[in-house]
């Protein structure tokens, strides 16, 4: 019998999905080019899927004008509550913090907590475990930008928040970041790292810390990373559901499909990245754009798009 062919390393990031605005489309551009870059960069050289998610999402947290680490949305309080996610889609492992206010790279806290005997560690608790773990802290202040001090203005002179499921994906931004990979082993992993919903209230937690909803991995399956309107992501289980739908469908099929029952089942607004085990690419949004970008050992150069 034929050996099956070596599996293809392959990088898919996003930076969110939402009626980007013709202004900010250029600055979405820039994030995901230069995640796609330095995720890339390990992966071709032997390295990691684990590494090359995390690297592509330390460099959209440090993306100023994207929703993760520094320039995050804020709560009604007005003050930056982190969510982040990661698995390993080699021994299922997985790690995540929620409502963390004191860290410009969350998903390193995330991975740190994947190594640990928890799942997923929340508010002063997680502030205090990573800090105790060689995480750096920042002032929460730091993760505040101008931009979003105004937007919050902006948001709460409408008035009282029904939530964002009637505005989703249309007003609220929505520049979550994630990213998944395959590496030349065929190991992959999956991640993601937000400052959640504009004008959510404190101690929300969304999508992006759970394993299954924000994010899943596992070799047998593929890699998914969610963006969107966390509520309806968190009720349907979204990335375990694509992962499922994967055993039976290419990447594509199974991010159509995925989305697809988001919006019938759900009325949900967001959109999937996502990986399979032979290295095929997929993504799907119903949202009017979604930033992305995605490259592996057959294109010459990543392609960037999602209508940005
Ligand atoms: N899913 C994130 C949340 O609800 C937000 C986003 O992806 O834009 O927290």
């Amino acid at each position: 019998m034929d050996k099956p062919p070596p599996p293809r390393a392959a990088l898919i990031v996003h930076a969110g999905a939402w009626a980007i605005p013709d202004d900010e489309r250029e600055a979405h551009r820039a994030g995901c080019t230069a995640a796609i870059e330095a995720g890339w960069e390990v992966l071709k050289t032997g390295g990691r899927a684990l590494d090359a998610i995390v690297t592509a999402i330390r460099i959209m947290e440090d993306d100023f004008s994207l929703n993760a680490g520094r320039g995050s949305v804020l709560n009604l309080d007005g003050r930056v509550e982190l969510d982040a996610g990661i698995m390993d889609g080699s021994d299922l492992s997985a790690g995540g913090v929620a409502a963390v206010t004191r860290y410009k790279h969350p998903i390193d806290g995330a991975e740190r907590v994947r190594t640990s005997r928890h799942v997923l560690l929340v508010g002063s608790g997680a502030d205090r475990y990573l800090e105790t773990h060689g995480i750096h802290p920042c002032e929460p202040e730091d993760l505040i930008t101008e931009r979003e001090v105004e937007r919050l203005k902006e948001l709460l002179a409408k008035g009282p928040q029904k939530g964002p499921g009637t505005d989703f994906g249309m007003d609220l931004p929505g520049d979550t970041v994630g990213a998944v990979a395959i590496d030349q082993t065929g190991n992959i992993a999956a991640g993601a790292s937000t400052g959640g919903v504009a004008g959510k209230m404190p101690g929300r937690m969304g999508d992006t810390a759970i394993p299954g909803s924000g994010y899943f991995a596992d070799n047998l399956a593929g890699g998914v990373s969610c963006t969107g309107w966390g509520e309806p992501i968190l009720r349907m289980g979204l990335a375990r559901r694509v992962a499922d739908l994967l055993r039976d469908n290419n990447a594509t099929d199974a991010a159509w499909i995925a989305i697809q029952e988001l919006e019938s089942r759900f009325k949900g607004k967001g959109g999937v990245i996502v990986i399979g085990r032979d290295g095929s690419i997929g993504f799907s949004y119903n949202t009017p754009a979604m930033a992305l970008a995605y490259m592996d050992e057959e294109m010459e150069m990543p392609f960037i798009g999602g209508g940005i």
